[in-house]
């Protein structure tokens, strides 16, 4: 192993000790939506799991919808310290950072070329006080844009395995089963390769449909695909996840609102701001 390259954003992130980076060749996919549920799964690994989502959308910043922040009063607090994220959770296990929670108005669209992005990136990696966590689950903008370097060209120097970091950022990808996705999905494999981002796996999402009524899988749809790729290029296939009417009305219900992100209790976006250290 080799001896640790200090820069702001290693610094800052030892104290994460997975860092999962989210990938789809293409948008509208289930990416966001997959970054969420990664989230809550890891999170119920453990009572004790504590575990940060990091929106690089920035131009389409879908995560505070998603987990219920859509809030005007869910901001980002700036302490001497570094940004505090948005906690999900009374019990500061699930905090989220994103473009979203900057803007004065939800709906203000980013207009940015990429120096700007660039900047932006280097901010939410070296500067949110994230504390101590087990995953940061980081979801990207489709394809591979401007926001995929900066993100890969930052984490540079946690690519290389130290005594106080043994484990290595890693992607998963999200794909659905059809064609176009999948050879989006190509783009984005290959762009891992290029850059030496170890691939844990991929996910085929929206594989089949879930009636319902009964919950049976039909595959209307279409399904397969994803996990056929996985095969055919040698990466784990992580399972599938049909279209599920179920999902979308709890999303649709935590971006109203209505109910904090599933498997979390607690009062939404209210939290204290943290002593510092
Ligand atoms: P992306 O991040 O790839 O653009 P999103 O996660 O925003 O995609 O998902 C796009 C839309 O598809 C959202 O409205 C989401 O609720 C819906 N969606 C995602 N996965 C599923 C699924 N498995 N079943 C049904 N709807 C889904």
């Amino acid at each position: 192993m080799a001896t640790e390259l200090e820069t702001p954003i290693s610094r800052r992130l030892a104290s994460v000790k997975n860092v999962v980076i989210v990938l789809s060749g293409k948008g509208g996919v289930g990416k966001s939506s997959s970054s969420v549920q990664l989230a809550l799964s890891l999170l119920a690994t453990s009572p004790t799991a504590r575990v940060g989502l990091l929106d690089l959308d920035l131009t389409g910043p879908s995560l505070p919808r998603m987990v219920g922040l859509d809030d005007p009063s869910a901001t980002v607090h700036q302490s001497s310290a570094g940004w505090v994220p948005v906690y999900v959770d009374q019990g500061r296990r699930l905090g989220v950072m994103s473009i979203g929670f900057l803007l004065k108005d939800r709906g203000d669209s980013v207009v940015w070329r990429g120096p700007k992005k660039d900047g932006m990136i280097r901010q939410f990696l070296s500067e949110v006080r994230w504390g101590e966590l087990d995953y940061l689950v980081i979801d990207t903008p489709p394809g591979t844009s401007d926001e995929h370097i900066s993100l890969l060209t930052h984490l540079h120097p946690l690519f290389t395995p130290t005594p106080s970091r043994p484990t290595t950022p890693s992607a998963v990808l999200i794909t659905t089963p059809q064609t176009t996705a999948l050879n989006d999905t190509m783009k984005s494999l290959s762009f891992t390769r290029k850059l030496g981002l170890p691939v844990i796996g991929l996910v085929e999402n929206m594989a089949g449909y879930a009636c319902p009524c009964c919950g049976e899988i039909s595959d209307t749809f279409g399904r397969g695909g994803g996990e056929d790729m996985a095969k055919r290029n040698g990466l784990g296939f992580l399972g599938r996840v049909p279209i599920d009417t179920v999902l979308v009305g709890l999303l649709d219900a935590a971006s109203k609102g209505e109910i904090p992100a599933a498997g979390i209790s607690g009062e939404v976006g209210k939290e204290e701001v943290p002593a510092e250290k």
